[in-house]
């Protein structure tokens, strides 16, 4: 072990110490909610649910993208990709996600044209190389890749690129936790923010936590320690009364956020009401193209008729896991009809999906790394 693995070491088990502390006696834990699904699975792959004492709960939210993707839309994409004259490109983590009676991946197992891309860019690229077919990159995130989406559009834009297109599903974060506050039976006692969606959004788009709600926020880093030192931060608050956001990603966080992205995200965007998987449909929660760009958006060039997802028979309860009202093994079907191998819900598809996290490493032991 070298020297710095030996002081975060040094400082994890002072920081475990400190919260152990101020957590003593309590008579219900605190319970703090991770927004972001890449620290649902850094949570995990460190262990630190195991390490943190009795009085901190840690749930997760609803920050796994493809996780909070409705079944409707899963169903567009699997219509899209059984046409013709479409190509459909996507993250890969999007294959396996159920929609109302059938998947991505199926739909290219019956000759549909799906194809996994690893940025918006490279659909435009497939779209330049395939001039009579529409190609159709499956748009779905946080403010985190929004702006490299927006970027593609003003690409195909200044290029003349007609046969690209965005089946938009981009989703914002604040309002989705305001939304989870709506509800009464909401209990969180603070937030650990996510890191890479306040790089763009800034840590001041949080600040309605403390003076709408009195309730604390810290934007955490992904190492162990970062992550205790954000755990530590929001419990030291609640112990003292207080109610604030800081920012302990300040080597990549301001609070203003990134600018360029802002506007350019402004430039091509407007907020519109976004369906939520296990939150509903929430207002200003979405990103939709402004009229300009409405050529882009596949849905407005070539609505489908599809019937209103039906309810899901499976038993899956994905939507209250992304809530933080019940835990993963609480499901019947986790472990047994769920695993990742062969998903019943989205939740364990993708490798940030908060079920796919606690299959893998609910038994996670500290790890440095
Ligand atoms: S274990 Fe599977 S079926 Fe149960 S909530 Fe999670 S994703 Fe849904």
């Amino acid at each position: 072990m070298d020297e710095k693995t030996i002081k975060e070491k040094e400082l994890s088990a002072r920081l475990l110490e400190e919260i152990k502390s101020l957590t003593a006696g309590r008579e219900h834990p605190l319970r703090l909610m991770e927004v972001c699904g890449t620290h649902t699975v850094s949570i995990f792959r460190a262990g630190l649910r195991q390490l943190l004492p009795t009085g901190v709960e840690l749930v997760s939210g609803p920050g796994c993208p493809v996780c909070v993707t409705p079944d409707g839309y899963m169903d567009a994409a699997i219509a899209y990709a059984g046409m013709e004259d479409v190509i459909v490109a996507t993250f890969g983590d999007m294959l396996k996600v159920p929609g109302s009676s059938s998947s991505l991946a199926e739909a290219a197992a019956r000759g549909g044209d799906v194809r996994i891309v690893y940025s918006p860019m490279d659909a435009l690229t497939i779209a330049k190389e395939n001039p009579e077919k529409k190609v159709v990159f499956l748009a779905v995130g946080f403010e985190t890749t929004a702006p490299t989406a927006a970027a593609a559009v003003l690409t195909a834009e200044q290029e003349d690129v007609g046969n690209f297109f965005l089946l938009p599903a981009q989703k914002l974060v604040p309002p989705a936790i305001r939304a989870l506050l709506a509800d009464e039976d909401a209990r969180i006692d603070g937030f650990i923010l996510p890191g890479h969606v306040a790089v763009v959004t800034g840590s001041d788009a949080f600040s309605f936590l403390p003076t709408e709600y009195r309730l604390p926020g810290v934007v955490a880093g992904f190492s162990p320690t970062e992550l205790l030192r954000g755990i530590y931060r929001l419990v030291r608050q609640v112990a003292a009364g207080e109610a604030r956001i800081e920012n302990e990603y300040k080597s990549v966080v301001r609070p203003e956020g990134n600018p360029a992205a802002q506007k350019m995200m402004k430039q091509v965007y407007e907020t519109c009401a976004a369906e939520w998987r296990g939150l509903g449909k929430i207002p200003d929660s979405g990103l939709c193209l402004r009229e300009p760009y409405r050529r882009f958006d596949f849905s407005a060039v070539r609505p489908l008729d599809l019937p209103p997802a039906p309810p899901k028979k499976s038993g899956c309860r994905c939507g209250e896991v992304l809530q933080g009202k019940i835990l993963p093994k609480e499901c019947r079907l986790f472990g047994t009809a769920c695993v990742p191998e062969h998903p019943a819900g989205p939740c364990m598809v993708s490798a940030e999906g908060v079920c796919a996290a606690w299959h893998k490493y609910g038994g996670g032991v500290f790890q440095y790394d």
